[in-house]
């Protein structure tokens, strides 16, 4: 393809925006512009990587598992839960991980009504009672979509719901409102599963061996020590719905979880454009390796004074189309400094160049985009050296 079809505007600035270096670059390179909108150019390489699929992972350090192929850069907006000792690796919402069970057991006593004013989070019950989170007992009340049933859900207060783990559940659900937790013998901020009606009571698998925790009393102001399950409750469905969190323990391996922002390289192969940007550039510009490059070669005519350097430029191009290598004709009037400044930007593996002065001895310039020297190369071999650099 020819460079002023394609209409790539470079830009010398990094736009204001820029989160990263890799979308910096990218927009500098014109792949997309400053709003993340791929031009003409990003379409074509996005089409590449299409055609690659999943070869193109193949230049970035990934992580994943089955199902999801993830890049880690901060900027990502999937947050995954990973394992460095085995590699396991899950969403954060779904990730499993063992959970800190009690050893000893401690036998249920006596239920006690507690006056606890203002104690209608977590966070303040524990701190005017002076007991540790997991001693209590946390509430998250919600209502079914499909059937509008009352979800009363009980995990420990020390964890955090994951509402994905939920849903796999008990189907898709709303928070519900105060007149339906009301409405099933419940109060906001002091509700526990006790004595509740028309409910679906779901709690986390932590609960049954968590015993005498404090739990709301359904009367505002009012708690209970001493709950237990099975004693005093019990529910439709015992599951893991607890959220992952940084320094779980890994459900496979038993070493620690680190938490990971990323990108989802599954079917958005602007992603995989974007990690390719992050990890392929130098200061200069992308340095996509190939195969991941839109074009392999970036041929460009220095325009002469006396010799049609465009004319043979065009010629080598069709030679190299004719060889099945993709290229890329920077086929503007421009001063050599502009263009190879472009072609860094752009970031092809191999860029030739045809100027006057090698023209005259039936050479052309060939230079590889991560490699200073060039090298000047005969007309006649210009193709059998570019295959032998794209296929070692
Ligand atoms: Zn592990």
């Amino acid at each position: 393809m020819k460079y002023r079809d394609l209409q790539i505007q470079t830009h010398r600035e990094a736009p204001n925006n820029a989160r990263t270096e890799g979308f910096s670059f990218l927009v500098r390179a014109g792949y997309l512009t400053r709003e993340n909108v791929p031009t003409k150019l990003g379409e074509h390489a996005l089409d590449h990587l299409r055609a690659l699929a999943d070869g193109s992972f193949l230049f970035l350090s990934t992580i994943g598992n089955e199902k999801e192929t993830y890049f880690a850069i901060p900027s990502g907006n999937v947050e995954v839960a990973y394992c460095p000792s085995c590699k396991y690796t899950e969403r954060i919402e779904y990730a499993r991980f063992v959970k800190p069970i009690s050893a000893e057991h401690v036998p249920p006593l006596p239920i006690e009504r507690i006056s606890t004013p203002d104690c209608n989070t977590i966070e303040f019950l524990a701190n005017f009672l002076n007991i540790p989170k997991e001693k209590t007992a946390k509430a998250l009340m919600y209502t079914r979509l499909s059937d509008s049933k009352f979800v009363f859900v009980v995990v420990r207060g020390d964890m955090q719901l994951s509402e994905r783990k939920l849903i796999a559940q008990v189907g898709d659900i709303r928070p519900a409102t105060t007149e339906e937790i009301v409405s099933a013998g419940a109060i906001p901020g002091y509700a526990s599963a006790i004595g509740l009606k028309d409910s679906l009571i779901v709690a986390d698998d932590l609960i049954p061996g968590s015993s005498n925790l404090v739990a709301g009393a359904n009367e505002s102001g009012w708690h209970l020590r001493n709950t237990n399950y099975g004693r005093d409750y019990s529910a439709e469905i015992v599951a893991d719905l607890i959220q992952a969190k940084e320094g779980d323990t890994c459900i496979e391996c038993g070493n620690l979880l680190s938490v990971l922002s990323t990108l989802s390289l599954n079917n958005d192969f602007e992603n995989v454009l974007f990690a390719l940007a992050e990890t392929h550039h130098d200061e200069k510009g992308l340095t996509l390796p190939n195969p991941t490059a839109p074009f392999d070669v970036y041929l460009m005519h220095i325009p002469g004074k006396e010799l049609d350097t465009y004319a043979k430029a065009d010629e080598i191009y069709n030679s190299i189309l004719d060889a099945d290598i993709s290229v890329l004709l920077d086929d503007r009037d421009e001063r050599a400094g502009v263009k190879f400044n472009d072609a860094d930007l752009v970031g092809c593996p191999v860029r030739v160049t045809v100027g006057e002065k090698s023209l005259i001895e039936g050479m052309v310039e060939l230079k590889l985009r991560k490699v200073k020297e060039i090298q000047l190369v005969s007309i006649d071999e210009t193709v059998e050296k570019i295959k032998s650099i794209l296929k070692p």
